[in-house]
C-alpha cells in the first residue's frame, strides 16, 4: 500500500517557473511513490483575493498548467477544493477544538496581517484549520512542505492529537516531507511572485520568455562587455543553475573573465528554459484544444475525492456525537 499524500495550490495568479521548480516538478515525481491527491484550493484563495471576477479563469488556467506539467489522472486525483463541500463541514468541526491562541501565533498569519491590514478576515486567521481539514478529510499521511510551512503542518498535527484524544482515534498524524523549495528570484531581482508580476509564466510563448529574460537584471556593476562580471550576484546565472546545469560552471568562469556578454548569456538561458518547457507547452496546447477533457478529469477527481470525504465525515459525525 502506498502512503497517501495531499497537496494544494492557491489559484491567485498564473503559475510561473518558481512554482514549477518549487512544487509542480515535485508533484509529478511523487506520483509513482505515493497515492497522490492534488487540489486547486480555491476556497483558500478567498482569504486574500477580494475581487473574485477572475477566480474561475485562474483556477482553470492552473488546472491546465498542472496537467501539462505531467500530473496524470490515471495515477493521481486532481480536483477543485470547492467541489468537495465536506471540507467546509470538517473545517467547522475542527474550528471548535482549535484554540484561537494556536492560530494567532502562526508566523504566516502575522505576515498576512502586515500584507493586507485592510482585510484581516476570519478566514485568514482560520487558514491553518482549513488546511488541516484539507489534509484530514482524505486522511493523508504525508504532506510535502517547505521549511516555512512546517508550523502549519505542526498545527495540523496538534489538531489531530486533540481531536483523537477527545473523540477517539480518527485521523493519522500527517508527516511532513521536507521539500527543498528553491527561492527563485524574479526578473527584477526580488522574489518571483504572482503578485509583483516579475515572473516568467509557464504558459507564455517562447518569444515572450526570451523577451522577458532579455530584460532581467544582471550584475549591476558590469557596465561594459569588457568588464568582468560576478555571477554570484546575478539572477540570470542562478537560473542557469536550474535550467542549464551542464554549462553553468563554464558560464560562471567565462563571466568572471569577461569571455561572455550578458546578451549571449541571456540568449543561452532563454534557449535552455524554452527547451525544458517545450513538452509542457505542447501538452498545454493539446489540453486547450480539448477543453472537455480537463473538465472530465476534474469531475472524476471530485467524485473520487467525495467518496473518501464522505467516509471520513460519517465517522467524524459519529465520533463527535452528531445525529
Ligand atoms: Fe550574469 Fe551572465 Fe551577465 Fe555574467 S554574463 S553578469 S552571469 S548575465
Amino acid at each position: 500500500m502506498k502512503k497517501r499524500i495531499f497537496s494544494g495550490m492557491r489559484p491567485t495568479g498564473r503559475l510561473h517557473i518558481g512554482n514549477y521548480l518549487g512544487a509542480l516538478k515535485n508533484w509529478v515525481q511523487l506520483q509513482d511513490e505515493f497515492d497522490c491527491i492534488y487540489c486547486v484550493v480555491d476556497i483558500h484563495a478567498l482569504t486574500s483575493v477580494e475581487d473574485t471576477s477572475n477566480l474561475s479563469t485562474l483556477t482553470h488556467e492552473m488546472v491546465l498548467d498542472i496537467m501539462a506539467a505531467g500530473i496524470d489522472p490515471e495515477k493521481s486525483i486532481l480536483f477543485i477544493q470547492s467541489r468537495v463541500p465536506e471540507v467546509a463541514e470538517l473545517n467547522t468541526f475542527l474550528g471548535m477544538i482549535t484554540p484561537l491562541s494556536w492560530l494567532l501565533r502562526v508566523p504566516t498569519f502575522k505576515e498576512k496581517v502586515k500584507l493586507q491590514p485592510h482585510n484581516v478576515n476570519y478566514g485568514l486567521v482560520g487558514y491553518p484549520v482549513l488546511m488541516a481539514a484539507d489534509i484530514l478529510l482524505y486522511r493523508a499521511e504525508v504532506v510535502p512542505v517547505g521549511q516555512d510551512q512546517m508550523p502549519h503542518l505542526e498545527l495540523t498535527r496538534e489538531i489531530v492529537r486533540r481531536f483523537n484524544a477527545q473523540f477517539g482515534p480518527t485521523f493519522p498524524e500527517p508527516e511532513g516531507r521536507l521539500t527543498n523549495f528553491p527561492v527563485v528570484l524574479g526578473l527584477d531581482g526580488g522574489k518571483m511572485s504572482k503578485q509583483t508580476g516579475n515572473m516568467i509564466e509557464l504558459a507564455i510563448s517562447e518569444e515572450e520568455t526570451a523577451r522577458k529574460i532579455m530584460g532581467a537584471v544582471t550584475d549591476p556593476s558590469r557596465r561594459y562587455r569588457s568588464d568582468p562580471g560576478n555571477p554570484d550576484i546575478c539572477n540570470v546565472y542562478r537560473l542557469h543553475g536550474y535550467f542549464n546545469t551542464a554549462e553553468v560552471d563554464e558560464i560562471g568562469q567565462r563571466c568572471r573573465r569577461a569571455a561572455i556578454g550578458c546578451v549571449d548569456c541571456k540568449k543561452k538561458l532563454a534557449e535552455m528554459l524554452n527547451k525544458e518547457l517545450a513538452p509542457m507547452r505542447l501538452r498545454r496546447r493539446e489540453l486547450e484544444a480539448r477543453p472537455e477533457y480537463a473538465k472530465q478529469v476534474l469531475k472524476e477527481g471530485a467524485e473520487k475525492a467525495r467518496v473518501l470525504a464522505s467516509n471520513t465525515m460519517s465517522e467524524v459525525r459519529d465520533r463527535i456525537g452528531l445525529i
